[in-house]
């Protein structure tokens, strides 16, 4: 279906928003994704489709998604939408995927976030602080500086403050440094018992975490893994 660019949001110096409105009802689920094609491409040989997870909640009347811009080699389709103004037309697919709310709303649950891995979150949490349904979850946001880090006006909203661990942080942070590993995320969020925990960011980031926690004893139902290929494994 079309859909019409309506806003651009400049997040932080390489994180950008873009949102749409679509030529007919798009319906989603919180933290679900769609495939945009930017039709007057001339793309490299990395084409000119790409997934983006939905960052907007379906309680909200835009469409919305977060990319992150690379400070190098970017592709032909990262140019092209970088140079999309307001009114533009692009083409979007439906919403699909299943990095989603689990039913049961008493299950406990863990999301951690590598990077620009925090948009499906973005989209839960301002679904759930929308339609004011208290679940009990635990955010832990990974990245590059502290400066990576988004959204956390929309996560303050809800529930505990979310845990940040940064890998090179500037000399006033005061929080978490390292990288992540699955001793680092128990260390961090407390013992796993039964939490389900959902990972999200660059491909080789979120296989890495899930074999771990594997080899600490989590049952492979407890992992609900969403892979974003493209990034560089230490982009988080
Ligand atoms: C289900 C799903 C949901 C996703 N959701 C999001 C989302 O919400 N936000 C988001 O930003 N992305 C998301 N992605 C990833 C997105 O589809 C792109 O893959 C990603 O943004 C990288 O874009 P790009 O390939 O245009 O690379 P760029 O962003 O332009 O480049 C990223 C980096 O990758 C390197 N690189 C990667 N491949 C190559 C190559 N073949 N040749 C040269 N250099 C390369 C570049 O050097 C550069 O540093 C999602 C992917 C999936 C599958």
């Amino acid at each position: 279906m079309k859909a019409r660019l309506e806003r651009i949001d400049k997040i932080t110096d390489g994180v950008v928003s873009f949102s749409f409105s679509a030529s007919k009802i798009l319906q989603y689920t919180a933290g679900q994704f769609i495939e945009m094609y930017l039709p007057d491409n001339t793309p490299d040989s990395r084409g000119p489709k790409r997934w983006f997870t939905l960052s907007s909640s379906p309680t909200e009347d835009l469409l919305t998604i977060t990319t992150k811009f690379a400070d190098k080699n970017s592709s032909d389709f990262k140019h092209h939408l970088h140079t999309l103004v307001i009114g533009d037309e692009i083409e979007i697919s439906e919403a699909m995927g299943d990095f989603v709310l689990p039913k049961d709303a008493t299950l406990p649950l863990i999301f951690i976030a590598g990077g620009i891995g925090v948009t499906p979150y973005r989209s839960i949490i301002k679904w759930l602080n929308d339609t004011k349904e208290l679940r009990d979850i635990k955010v832990l946001l990974a990245a590059n500086t502290e400066q990576d880090i988004v959204f956390a006006d929309t996560f303050a909203e809800y529930g505990d403050k979310p845990i940040e661990i940064v890998s090179s942080p500037s000399p006033g942070w005061n929080g978490e440094v390292g990288r992540l590993t699955a001793e680092r995320i128990i260390e961090l969020v407390g013992p796993i018992t039964n939490q389900r925990i959902y990972i999200s960011g660059p491909e080789q980031m979120v296989e890495a975490l899930q074999k771990g926690l594997l080899e600490h004893g989590l049952h492979e139902s407890q992992l609900v893994g969403d892979f974003f290929p493209g990034y560089p494994a230490d982009l988080t």
